[in-house]
Order: structure tokens, then C-alpha cells, then sequence
């Protein structure tokens, strides 16, 4: 059975520059792709790279905008029933912007002679430039170049700015630019037979020249959005009275502006953008806002200098740098920046959790899901009121979760396996195979596991933090009701006297249910009981910190008992864990009765093989009859506990963990896995960090890969995988050099950083203080800030150091460890 290889990232160009992902060539079929790779936004809104003189046009332009946390609901009848489902909202395009010369056709790439063309996303100030040379039908040589930003400072403004230089023609321009409100959400090609217009049009206004403005609300969650533009104009540097006329047409408001240019002069038209909603904080109405927005914005230059500033404070914080080869380097920055116009500064005071696929694309209807998980490590240690922010997302919700748990028969609080607004159930009834054009049954709901994400997202910021007002006001709550949940959910075996939990899935969704058991979804998924056990330790040692008045009114309120911690405790020693007899852990019992797939006969057949669900479903087959998985199930647990922590949690529950039985697995699964998930990879790479580090570095390249090079042909332009994304930073970071917070409060390392990646320097804001890391092969030195913090404890390989404020340590592995 062979590895699946996977896309070979092209690392060999010298000339890549790592702050600016470049385009030197207009390709249609492309557009779509980069659109998403090129997204700007800031955290509470963004919108896709698209070129501005397009409107939405299925296969070529898909111009979204995405404010964090908007949502509405439609209903829609498919395969024969009534369904309805949640969708982050695309807003009206405030982006529409074109012109025609001398009353001809209005501009479009598709209709001119290119002589050059350059689209670049700088990613360190976060500005998409596009620069074209072109001629037209009547032979006019033009050249065009535009910036756009979405400010990171000021969250509600947006700026496009359009220089037009004739070269060889002299005439009269009109530029058209207004804010399409005639948008749709249609991004999927698999949801466009469902209804996707979430927008009514309110109001449509001119207040005053220059100046245009559109009020829309969504159909049922009845959120008012106002989007309002204004204009500038400058010939050859100085500025103009705009003469336009109002515009409004067939969706579309705005304005046409004219003048007249000459050949070598220069035409500059500013376009700034405000967006409000009724459920922004500190407004009377959104409108007003707008308007004062645009009324006292500061010049372009000022706002684009600000806005580059603020980058810059965020870069001295998220920077990862290495010195691998530079086609690394610029991923490596374009996912860190990629993560910060998700969750940025200003979602602080924004209910919004984390979409699995940013505010890039449609895909998943801006669902949140497990996904976090791979994204918290990085924001714990570099922004954690940012991760604190979004923990909050789940704690709003933790009333819905009681309702889902009760409903469902369990105690405690059942987070959904998708949420959205309110953290109902989002995930879908059916779901279409577009390989065999057949809906079949979504049992993905299954996947409870999603209630072990939330509380270890909880854990590991507690770790790094040791934020005790969070867990008095928020954390605690949510680990004891999580705890509550899989108390419920597993049941005692009086002959084993073993727990047992069925009816779930763990996060391979290749297998929902086992064909050879009659009940619903799997027994005893080993990731989801391990890491319930581990839930089960953990929880109450989490809690000790809680201070004593807040502990006692917490216990009243919740009515915890001594008796319910030993039940806890009693549960993690005893939960089963299916073994096949060659001493693999089972991905879940009765795994081992699946038939061996045959890896070589599809691949040859196929090429792609990825997605064999969908594969064997078009064959009238299905994938859960084999032993094959779409992403790491066992192999999650590796990634999630260090060595450590595995062996003491198989140690309480009977089973010895050894480095053998790690490699095992490791090997037994890795043969057995599609990477139909980015987020395959990336725990494949993480688990043989230290076994196997060329493997392993070969693994992260391919994650890298992911949205870039669009490996699963076609996802990526509904949006970029953020959970791969911000998890190949992380495990720069944290699995190369080994970091992990410990229970007892020390921070332990274990660096194994490949030499192709030369040296790691990056900084960690841990227990209050900023320390500066840097690693390279095996060694590492750390750095604390001058604080008045005491010092912590560091340990690495076994040694252990005290580091305090201002102080360096440095441990190598030539001589064990030598500190300064
Ligand atoms: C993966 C899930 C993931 C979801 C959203 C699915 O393809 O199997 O693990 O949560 O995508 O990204």
C-alpha cells in the first residue's frame, strides 16, 4: 500500500519574494484561485482580491465581501425535503469599479491586448497592487494601476485607488464605480441550485456629490448593513471637482465620473469605502456612521500609512522567521497574514467565532468547526486576548449547547459539530456527491468529538496564560459542563468493567458508521475515548486555581459534588481502547474486520484519490467498508499530547505507551490515509517530527502547498483552508521545537528543527511576558523581555532552568546543556 505523495511544492526559485505573493500573467481560469489567495480584510470584514470591474460571473469573477459573524438563513427543498441552512452573508461589492474612453465599450481584460501585467499582494502592509499595460480594439495604449486595502486600524473603511495613464491617445474618460447590491452568495458550484440571496435592498442614496450610499438587510436575520463610497479625483497630482452624474442602475449605486485626460497625464480616482451594520457596538445607526466615515476619513496617503503601521505592530508579534528558501518563506508569511485578517484586533468586542475557511470564500457557509483547534496554539501564545475573544464565541453559546444535550438524551453542554449565529446543529441533512450527482445522508454530526476540541482549546490557553479570570468566569463553566456531557455519554460495561462511548465518529469522516454493527455511528472511536480520559484528568487540576468564593459559588450554582469528580476520575481510568492483536490501537472497534483497500488499483484508475468517498459512492461502494481514512484519527492523539502526557494517559488506563507502539501506529495508519483534508498532512508531518524529520519535512511542504497551488483542484476558490493554514505556522513553531506549556507549570522544549530551514526565530507572550525564541537544529535560546513578572521555569531534554527577567538561556545537545 503506498503513501499518498501529494503535490511537490516548487521551492527552487531564488527570486520569490517572501512579503509578496506575484502574478505576472493574466490566466481567466486562475482568477477565481487568486481571488481567495489574494482576500484582504481585517478581522471584521474582508473581501476577495476580485478585479474591480467585474460582477459576479459564474466560473471567471466571484467579487465577495464577508463581515465577521453575519449570517442568514434560507430554505430551500432538496432530495424531497425542506432544508434549511445558515450562510455567512456576501455583502454588496463596494469594490465595482470601470471606465470607458470616448464613450466605447467599459473596460474589460477579456477584450484588450495585454503587454504586461503584474498583480502583487504585499503581504507585510497588506495592500493588493495590480499594474496592467494594454491596448485596445481602437489601438489606445493605457496603462492602468491600482491599490486596494481594507484598514487594519480603522475596522469599517476600505480604500481602492485607480492611477489611468493614456500613452498614446488623448480623450474623454468616464469612470463608473458604485457599490453592487445585486449580489448573491454563489460562490459553491455545489449549492448554486439552492437559494442564495440573503440581501434586500432597503435604500438607495446620493446625500451628496461624490458621495453614494446603499442600506440592505438580510431576509431573515433582519441585520441592516450599510455600505457607503466616495470619490476623489487628481489630474497629474492635483485635485479636481468631480463632475458625475448619479448612478442608479440595475443594482447598481453609485456614481459616473468624467473628464477628459491627455496622452502622459495621469488620472487618479480615490474610492473609499465604509461598511456599518446595526450590530456594530458605539452607533446610533449605521448610516450615520458611514456618513461620518467618509466625511472625515483622512487622505489616502495618511489612511495607507496608518494602516501599514498597525501591519507592522502585528508582524513584531505573529513573525515566524527561517531561513529556509524563499518560495517557504513567503507561504510561511502569506498564512500568518492570511490568519490575521481572520482574527485580528478587532474581533476583540466581535461575537464571531473562527470560519474553518476564513472570510475567503462560501465554502461550509462560513460554518465554524473543530477546526480551532489547529488555529488556537497560535493565537494563545502570540495574541491570547485574541484566543480569548474567540473562546468567548463557544461560552455565548453554551445555553444552546445544554438545549442540544438534553435533547439528545445527555447531561452537561453538546456543542454542535457545526455552528453558526445562535450554535444550533448547522451541519447539513445531505450532502451532494458531485461525482455521482447523488444526495445522500450527512451523518457528519456525529463527530462529537468537536466537544473534546473546545474544552483541550480551553486547557491549552489556560496553560499558556494562567488567566484564572477567564476560568472563573467563563473556562471553568464550560469544562464542567463538556465533562458532564461524556460522563453521560459513556456507558459502564459491568463484565468488562470498562466505559464505552457508540453512536459518535471520530474526525475521519470516511467512516461514519461500522457496515458490520447494526447501531448508529462507531464504538469506542480510540481518539475520541483517550482523549476524553486525558479530559477527564485534566479538568480537575484545571480548576484548582479557581479562587475560593468564585469556586464555592461556581460549585452551587452548577451543583458539583466530590462524588462527581471521582465518577470523572473513575471514567479516564477505565474508558476502553480497542486494539487490533497485533498491538495497533483500533481507530475504533470492530476497524479491524474492514477489508484492505486496494491504494495501487484506485490510484492507477483515478489519479487523484483523495476523496474516495466520493470515488466509491459514484461505484455503487462505500469507503466505510474499508480500512482507509480520509484524515489522521489515531494519529490525532500524537498530535495533540506530547510523549508525556500519552504515556501517563494509557498508563491510568492499563496500557503501557511506548516510543514502539508510537512508531507503529504511526507507520500501520500513514498507509492507510487519503489526506482527503488539508488538515491530514500537517498531523502526519507534526506525529514524525521527530522520528523521521526528512519525511516529516516533506509532509509540511506539501501542507504549504494546500491553498496555494489549490491541491484539492478546485476548494481553495471557496475559500483557504484556515485550519492548515495557521496549523503549518504552528507546527513550525511548536513542533519543531518541541514547545509545550506542562500542567505543572514549567515550558518544555524539545527543538528538532531540519537544516534545510536553517535557523527559527520567533517570540511567545507566555504567563505575561514576551520570551524570544530561536532555534536551529537541536539547540535553542531563550530570551525574557525586562519584566516585573517572576521568573518561570524552562526545561529542555530534561534540564531544567529558571528564566528571569532579561535573561537568556541557551541549551544545546553536544554537551547536554550548557546556560548562559
Ligand atoms: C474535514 C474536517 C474539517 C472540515 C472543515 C472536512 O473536510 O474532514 O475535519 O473540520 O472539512 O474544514
Amino acid at each position: 500500500m503506498p503513501l499518498q505523495t501529494g503535490t511537490v511544492l516548487d521551492v527552487q526559485d531564488p527570486t520569490i519574494d517572501p512579503w509578496v505573493l506575484e502574478y505576472h500573467e493574466y490566466e481567466p481560469t486562475q482568477e477565481l484561485l487568486r481571488e481567495a489567495l489574494c482576500t484582504v480584510g481585517n478581522g471584521r470584514f474582508a473581501s476577495r482580491g476580485a478585479a474591480p470591474e467585474h460582477r459576479a460571473e459564474s466560473g471567471r469573477h466571484y467579487p465577495g465581501t464577508y463581515l465577521a459573524g453575519l449570517y442568514n438563513r434560507l430554505t430551500d427543498e432538496t432530495a424531497g425535503r425542506q432544508i434549511e441552512n445558515e450562510s455567512m452573508v456576501n455583502l454588496p461589492n463596494w469594490l465595482f469599479l470601470t471606465f470607458r474612453i470616448d464613450g466605447g465599450p467599459w473596460f474589460s481584460l477579456a477584450d484588450v491586448d495585454i503587454h504586461s501585467y503584474r498583480q502583487a499582494l504585499e503581504i507585510d502592509r497588506g495592500i493588493l497592487v495590480r499594474e496592467v499595460h494594454f491596448t485596445d480594439a481602437d489601438g489606445r495604449e493605457t496603462s492602468l494601476s491600482q491599490r486596494r486595502l481594507v484598514h487594519m486600524g480603522r475596522a469599517s473603511l476600505a480604500v481602492l485607488e485607480t492611477d489611468l495613464r493614456p500613452e498614446n491617445w488623448s480623450g474623454q474618460v468616464t469612470v463608473r464605480s458604485a457599490i453592487d447590491g445585486e449580489v448573491e452568495n454563489r460562490n459553491v458550484g455545489r449549492y448554486r441550485d439552492l437559494s442564495g440571496k440573503h440581501l434586500e435592498i432597503l435604500d438607495r442614496r446620493h446625500p451628496r456629490p461624490g458621495v453614494a450610499l446603499l442600506r440592505v438587510r438580510t431576509t431573515q436575520s433582519r441585520v441592516e448593513v450599510v455600505t457607503g463610497i466616495r470619490h476623489r479625483l487628481w489630474i497629474d497630482g492635483e485635485r479636481r471637482e468631480l463632475e458625475a452624474s448619479a448612478l442608479m442602475d440595475n443594482g447598481l449605486v453609485g456614481e459616473d465620473i468624467s473628464f477628459s485626460l491627455e496622452a502622459g497625464s495621469e488620472a487618479r480616482v480615490e474610492k473609499l469605502a465604509s461598511i456599518w451594520s446595526s450590530r456594530d457596538h458605539a452607533i446610533s445607526e449605521p448610516a450615520l456612521s458611514v456618513l461620518a466615515d467618509l466625511e472625515n476619513a483622512p487622505d489616502l496617503a495618511t489612511l495607507t500609512d496608518e494602516h501599514a503601521r498597525v501591519w507592522l505592530t502585528l508582524w513584531n508579534r505573529f513573525r515566524a522567521d527561517t531561513e529556509a528558501e524563499p518560495r517557504i518563506r513567503q507561504i510561511t508569511n502569506l498564512h500568518i497574514f492570511h490568519l490575521l485578517q481572520v482574527a485580528s484586533p478587532n474581533v476583540l468586542d466581535v461575537d464571531a467565532g473562527i470560519p474553518a475557511r476564513g472570510l475567503h470564500g462560501e465554502a461550509y457557509r462560513g460554518h465554524i468547526f473543530w477546526d480551532e483547534l489547529f488555529i488556537f496554539p497560535l493565537l494563545d501564545v502570540r495574541a491570547p486576548e485574541i484566543a480569548r475573544s474567540f473562546l468567548r464565541y463557544r461560552h455565548r453559546r453554551l445555553p444552546l449547547a445544554r438545549q442540544l444535550a438534553r435533547e439528545a438524551g445527555y447531561a452537561g453542554a453538546m456543542f454542535p459539530w457545526q455552528s453558526g449565529s445562535d450554535g444550533r446543529e448547522e451541519t447539513q441533512e445531505v450532502h451532494l456527491n458531485p461525482q455521482s450527482g447523488r444526495w445522500f445522508p450527512d451523518l457528519s454530526r456525529r463527530q462529537r468529538h468537536i466537544n473534546i476540541a473546545i474544552a483541550y482549546n480551553v486547557l491549552r490557553y489556560l496553560r499558556i496564560t494562567g488567566d484564572v479570570d477567564f476560568l472563573a468566569e467563563y473556562g471553568a463553566e464550560m469544562l464542567i459542563e463538556i465533562a458532564r456531557f461524556w460522563a453521560s455519554i459513556a456507558s459502564y460495561d459491568r463484565i468488562s468493567d470498562r466505559f464505552e462511548i457508540v453512536g459518535v465518529m471520530g474526525p475521519d469522516e470516511f467512516h461514519d458508521r461500522d457496515p458490520n454493527w447494526e447501531g448508529e455511528g462507531l464504538r469506542n472511536n480510540a481518539y475520541t475515548n483517550v482523549m476524553v480520559a486525558w479530559l477527564f484528568k485534566e479538568i480537575p487540576l484545571a480548576l484548582e486555581p479557581l479562587p475560593a468564593r468564585q469556586r464555592e459559588g461556581l460549585w452551587e450554582r452548577l451543583d458539583m459534588s466530590q462524588a462527581e469528580l471521582a465518577h470523572w476520575d473513575e471514567i479516564s481510568r477505565k474508558l476502553k481502547v480497542p486494539f487490533h492483536d497485533d498491538g495497533v490501537i483500533s481507530q475504533f472497534e470492530g476497524y479491524e474486520a474492514l477489508e484492505e483497500f486496494d491504494w495501487l488499483d484506485y490510484a492507477e484508475r483515478y489519479g487523484n484519490i483523495e476523496r474516495l468517498d466520493r470515488i466509491l459512492e459514484a461505484e455503487d461502494d462505500s469507503v466505510s467498508n474499508y480500512k482507509a481514512s480520509k484524515q489522521a484519527d489515531v494519529l490525532m492523539l500524537f498530535y495533540l499530547l506530547s510523549f508525556e502526557e500519552l504515556v501517563e494517559t494509557f498508563g491510568r488506563l492499563g496500557v503501557t505507551f511506548d516510543e514502539e507502539m508510537l512508531t507503529r501506529n504511526i507507520d500501520y495508519y500513514m498507509q492507510r490515509t487519503s489526506h482527503g483534508s488539508t488538515l491530514s498532512r500537517l498531523v502526519h508531518s507534526w506525529v514524525l517530527a521527530r522520528s523521521d524529520r526528512p519525511r516529516s519535512i516533506e509532509l509540511f511542504k506539501q501542507a504549504l502547498a494546500s491553498d496555494v497551488n489549490d491541491i484539492q483542484g478546485g476548494t481553495t476558490q471557496e475559500g483557504i483552508h484556515l485550519g492548515a493554514v495557521a496549523g503549518t505556522v504552528d507546527l513550525l513553531q511548536r513542533g519543531y521545537s518541541g514547545m509545550e506549556a506542562t500542567a505543572d507549570g514549567v515550558l518544555r522544549f524539545k527543538p528538532n528543527l531540519d537544516p534545510q530551514l536553517g535557523r527559527l526565530d520567533f517570540c511567545i507572550y507566555y504567563h505575561q511576558r514576551w520570551i524570544d525564541v530561536s532555534v536551529e537544529g537541536e539547540d535553542i535560546r531563550l530570551s525574557s523581555e525586562i519584566t516585573t513578572h517572576p521568573p518561570i521555569e524552562v526545561e529542555c531534554r530534561g534540564t531544567t532552568a529558571t528564566l528571569a527577567s532579561g535573561q537568556t538561556r541557551v541549551f544545546r545537545r553536544t554537551d547536554g546543556t550548557e546556560v548562559e
